[in-house]
């Protein structure tokens, strides 16, 4: 059976939540075609170690091929190299502004983006990948994964990939963040399977809680240090938009961005996107 990408977007204009509902491999994931064709899974296809019991109600998992979560690069090289991240977006307004502040000043970053807004914003995802920028999936609809069983935390992270190619067939998608930080096995797993690599943070100034302009410049900065992986936030889950929207939803964030990047390439910072981990 085939499921045209363009259907499934126009699922979404009308409402209804896309999500993809045969088994999806690796194989299917790595389609950059339009039409996605679900494909029969051979176990080969599957990572080293992985042994999911696709019977049972719980996956089975060997623990040593899960992926450890990455709070910070390393920073061999000695260029005191800093990873700002940008999660919950693409937002139609504040998003631009932070991608205005990058190209001001002419510096990548990774933005881990929410499957379903980028089906409504194609547009952004395009000017990321155009500008520079990593795009990273930060799941479908931004559940608590820990809360979700194993075929939905797969359909999560798969459905995702599906988006961000869907807006931009350009991208290449090699990191997952998870909601909240909720990393479960079943999380590790979904990931290992679509070849994304697991990032967390090392500096989070809970720019999401609007603490104020000079708390978020203040936190990243002292706790800045070569390898630090920032997480900012340049969108917001549908259902933790309380009272602020629009403009207004992240001006924090966008002050403090337009801050940060000077105060952190006067400190001697290099500011990169997240490297492609093998
Ligand atoms: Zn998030």
């Amino acid at each position: 059976m085939l499921v045209d990408l363009e259907q499934r977007g126009a699922q979404f204009e009308s409402g209804r939540p896309f999500k993809m509902r045969d088994p999806i491999c690796p194989k299917a994931q790595r389609s950059r075609t339009v039409a996605v064709t679900p494909v029969e899974c051979s176990t080969s296809d599957w990572p080293a170690g992985a042994a999911i019991d696709r019977n049972g109600p719980e996956p089975m998992m060997h623990s040593d091929w899960l992926w450890d979560v990455r709070r910070e690069c390393d920073d061999c090289i000695g260029h005191r190299s800093i990873y700002l991240t940008f999660d919950d977006g693409p937002h139609p307004l504040c998003t631009p502004q932070i991608l205005d502040l990058l190209a001001e000043h002419r510096v990548p970053a990774t933005f881990f983006v929410i499957g379903a807004y980028a089906f409504g914003q194609p547009e952004l995802i395009q000017r990321m990948v155009e500008e520079g920028h990593e795009v990273g999936n930060h799941t479908m609809t931004h559940p608590d994964l820990s809360r979700c069983g194993f075929d939905e935390v797969q359909r999560e992270i798969f459905d995702a990939n599906a988006a961000i190619m869907m807006a931009c067939p350009q991208a290449s998608v090699r990191h997952v963040r998870a909601p909240y930080g909720s990393w479960t096995e079943e999380v590790f797993a979904a990931s290992a399977i679509a070849e994304l690599a697991a990032i967390k943070w090392s500096v989070d100034p809970s720019d999401w809680s609007r603490p104020g302009v000079d708390t978020i410049v203040d936190a990243v900065l002292e706790s800045a240090k070569p390898g630090a992986i920032v997480r900012l936030h340049d969108g917001c889950p549908p259902d933790e938009l309380i009272g602020v929207s629009g403009a207004g939803l992240r001006d924090q964030t966008v002050t403090a961005v337009s801050r940060l990047i000077p105060a952190l390439l006067e400190r001697g910072y290099q500011i990169r996107s997240l490297p492609h981990f093998d």
